[in-house]
């Protein structure tokens, strides 16, 4: 199975995502995770991505694309993966997905782990890490859904997208998540 988690900060994607690579048994692509390693160790990729993180601006297409391509192609990534981060703009859904159909492969599901904005405020709040700036967190809300908006669309129209529930329990959550990949299996199954 090859399946993108979305999810606005602060919605328990990590969580949902820890849980669905051990289901899966496939490996989690984390772009995020990805990235910060490459700016650890200081290769020619991380000092480029790290100038756009600090600003809190996405890393240009070419370098977060060279990434994943590179990660996609991987033996392990043969039977499926979990992206996480990727893709996070309708311009990268298009390349992911050409990208894939040259390799005879293809997304088989989105889920979308929908959280209400008052609620991921809260839980910020309840949080209070050092670095959670109430005014940059609500911003860092409106650019994840404005930037992502047209990539639910996208894949809404290709009948992949589950829209879940992000409130409850962590064991409720997975419960609909694990509805939402049986629904990916059957319909793979028919297409
Ligand atoms: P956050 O939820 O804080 O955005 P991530 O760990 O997903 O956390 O990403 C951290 C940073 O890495 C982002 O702010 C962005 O600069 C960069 N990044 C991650 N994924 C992508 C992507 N698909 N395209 C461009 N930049 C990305």
């Amino acid at each position: 199975m090859r399946i993108i988690l979305i999810g606005p900060p602060g919605a328990g994607k990590g969580t949902q995502c820890q849980r669905l690579v051990e289901l899966l048994k496939v490996p989690h692509l984390s772009t995020g995770e990805m990235l910060r390693a490459a700016v650890r160790a200081g290769t020619p990729e991380g000092l480029q991505a790290a100038r756009s993180m600090e600003q809190g601006q996405l890393v240009p297409d070419p370098l977060i694309v060279g990434m994943v391509t590179r990660r996609l192609e991987a033996g392990d990534c043969r039977n499926g993966c979990l992206l996480d981060g990727f893709p996070r703009t309708l311009h990268q859904a298009e390349i992911l997905d050409d990208l894939l159909e040259r390799r005879a492969m293809s997304v088989d599901g989105v889920i979308e782990l929908a959280v209400p904005r008052d609620e991921l405020v809260r839980r910020m709040l309840a949080r209070k890490r050092a670095d959670d700036d109430p005014a940059i967190f609500s911003r860092r809300i409106t650019s994840f859904e404005e930037q992502t908006a047209p990539l639910l669309e996208y894949y809404g129209r290709q009948e992949k997208l589950a829209c879940i529930d992000g409130l409850g329990t962590a064991d409720e959550i997975f419960g609909r998540v694990k509805a939402a990949v049986k629904r990916f299996e059957r319909s793979r199954s028919v297409r």
